[in-house]
This record gives structure tokens, sequence and C-alpha cells, in this order.
């Protein structure tokens, strides 16, 4: 991604939405715009809630970020363009990328007459360290 994204997209070129960029590249933790937010504004002080989710909008809109939304009232985004499934954990509210396939559809494709671009596949369960210990609530 990077600059030439910003680039191609018609983008200015500002030190924060760089920051955006990089911040997102490669990362697995699938951040929200708030988290996002939070989390460069010490470093750019001059950083509104507003540009980056406009610069969130236009990469999903450019496919280059996911939006995923299997958090209730919340979006989060995610740079791996590969379908993959998501699996949040309903102790510690984190997403994790689930590495397997249930569905073996290479996108895009044509099914049925509907023109298949991308799909997005939920889990939802308890990740692996909160099954440690007494963490595990009452299901
Ligand atoms: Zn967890
Ligand atoms: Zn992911």
């Amino acid at each position: 991604m990077a600059k030439n994204t910003l680039k191609k997209l018609g983008l200015k070129l500002t030190p924060q939405r760089l920051a955006i960029l990089n911040l997102l590249e490669g990362n697995t933790k699938h951040p929200s715009a708030e988290d996002i937010y939070n989390k460069l504004k010490p470093q750019y002080p001059s950083l509104s809630l507003a540009t980056v989710y406009n610069t969130l909008e236009v990469l999903v809109k450019a496919g280059e970020v996911h939006e995923i939304r299997i958090k209730a009232g919340k979006r989060c985004f995610d740079p791996n363009p590969i379908p993959h499934g998501h699996f949040l954990c309903r102790i510690c509210e984190s997403v994790f990328d689930l590495d397997i396939k249930p569905l073996e559809i290479q996108t895009p494709c044509s099914i049925k007459g509907y023109l298949l671009e991308n799909y997005m596949i939920y889990f939802y369960g308890i990740c692996p360290e909160c099954q440690e210990g007494d963490n595990i609530k009452d299901r």
C-alpha cells in the first residue's frame, strides 16, 4: 500500500494519511476508526476523526481495505484483501483471523448469474487465551 496507493486513489499525500496507511499495513488486529485515531493522535495532534473516516472510506471503496462488521455497532478494518474467516471472542472482544476455508470460492466469480466479488465469514466463540484460567463465564 502506502504512497502509491494514495496517489492512485487521488488522495493528497499528507503525513496523517500516510500514518493511517502505515498503521494498517500488515495489521492483523482489525482496528476500528477510533482505534486508529487514538493510536495516531499523540503523534499527530492535528489529526481529526473525520480524516480517519474519510481515508478509510476511500480505501474501502478502492478495495484496498475491507470493512468488517463482526461487532454490532462497530466497524473494523482489515488490509488483508484475501477472503478469510474472522473470529470474535465474546470475552475479550478481540477479532482474530481464522485461516480456514469453509468455502472454496475464487473471487470474483459468477454464481447463478450473481457476480460475486467478495465474501465474509464470521465465527463467534472464545479465543485460546480466554479459555485459559477461569475467564470463562457461564455460557
Ligand atoms: Zn479472548
Ligand atoms: Zn482479517
